[in-house]
């Protein structure tokens, strides 16, 4: 097991930014920067040994700072969307940043995505990683409490990267923390995800109406392009006339997990029959957010690529949206006496 750390770059306030490589002697290496927790690579081999990116990202700091997609990042305080940025807390209103179509997204405008953390490294025989600590202040983005979040990435002998988040408040707040990172694992000449296979482990998603907010009903996947619960491909249904794939441009829905809190089995398969490599996503959260890249817009990212609609994938486990406004949902209130934590596992593997 090894780390490497390297300046990345500098930041408008004159902060450094560092990437930490953390290797296994797998053939597996995953890169991380301390600004907004990006990972920003992800090398696994294929069955054949031949060892490609997984992940979309661009090649320098600066093209992360001007980034509006949210590659590879820490998303929070809350991932995803919080409708018109309003919710209440024992009985007091909370205005929140509003940074996306009249409501909060991933934590606002300067959320944990856009912030350095501080890092400390630990390595031994068998794994490897970075714990990164952030405190965000009372009042950041418009949310109550001082909340102190540690996020730590583990590499191990197996070619997975662990993520455990853990925080903790001084006031009652709200909390719901994911990584963004959009998966591709075809070829790198592969230009988009539609022809790899998926399976979710979900009997049930969150139905999004307008602007993609919950109105609250959870709803079976039977019959609905949301059926993935057999390995099927991506592509197949994503012209599908239903209205929450039409409204969407594609899939953009939370996955309601049927085994959350085991780490037992995988909440989510991906496959690539070109390459024979594997994703298997395990997690401690209730929902899984798949969403198919449905907004990118031509960025150019690593070694020259355009990433545009399709071009990658995230499987991000988190809490549904706008969960503190539907008491239905699971709850995502954090109060000072309590811990949060959550563990997700993006597990590779490849046929030979
Ligand atoms: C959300 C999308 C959003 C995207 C932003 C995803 O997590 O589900 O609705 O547009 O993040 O990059």
């Amino acid at each position: 097991m090894k780390i490497v750390n390297k300046p990345f770059g500098l930041l408008p306030s004159g902060k450094t930014a560092y990437l930490h490589t953390i290797s296994n002697s797998n053939g597996m290496e995953v890169s991380i920067t301390n600004y907004g927790g990006i990972v920003t690579s992800i090398n696994v081999p294929d069955g054949k040994g031949k060892t490609y990116d997984a992940v979309l990202g661009f090649d320098t700091l600066d093209e992360y700072l001007t980034d509006i997609s949210y590659f590879g990042c820490i998303a929070g305080r809350y991932a995803n969307r919080i409708a018109n940025g309003h919710f209440t807390l024992n009985k007091k209103e909370y205005k929140l940043t509003i940074n996306s179509a009249g409501h909060h997204l991933h934590g606002g405008v300067l959320g944990l995505s856009r912030q350095i953390w501080e890092t400390e490294k630990f390595e031994n025989n068998d794994e490897a990683g970075i714990k990164l600590s952030y405190v965000s202040k009372a009042g950041e983005e418009g949310y109550p409490g001082n909340l102190s979040v540690t996020v730590c990435y583990v590499l191990g002998q197996e070619n997975a990267l662990s993520i455990h988040y853990v925080a903790e408040t001084d006031k009652a707040t709200i909390i719901n923390l994911t990584n963004h990172s959009y998966f591709n694992i075809g070829n790198p000449e592969t230009t988009d995800i539609l022809g790899q296979t998926l399976q979710i482990n979900a009997d049930s998603f969150v139905v999004a109406g307008k602007d993609l907010i919950p109105t609250g009903e959870i709803r079976k996947v039977d019959g609905t392009p949301f059926d993935f619960r057999k390995p099927d491909i991506i592509g197949k249904r994503i012209n599908d006339p239903y209205e929450q794939i039409a409204t969407a441009g594609g899939y953009d829905a939370t996955f309601v997990l049927n085994s959350p809190g085991t780490l037992k089995g995988p909440s989510a398969v991906l496959c690539d029959d070109e390459t024979g490599r594997m994703m298997e996503v395990y997690t401690t959260e209730p929902g899984l957010q798949f969403y198919t890249g449905n907004f990118l817009k031509g960025a150019k990212g690593k070694v020259g690529r355009i990433y545009s609609k399709y071009s990658g994938l995230c499987l991000e486990a988190q809490h549904f949206p706008d969960s503190p406004n539907h008491p239905n949902f699971p709850s995502t209130i954090l109060l000072p006496d309590q811990q949060y934590s959550q563990t997700t596992i993006y597990k590779f593997s490849a046929a030979k």
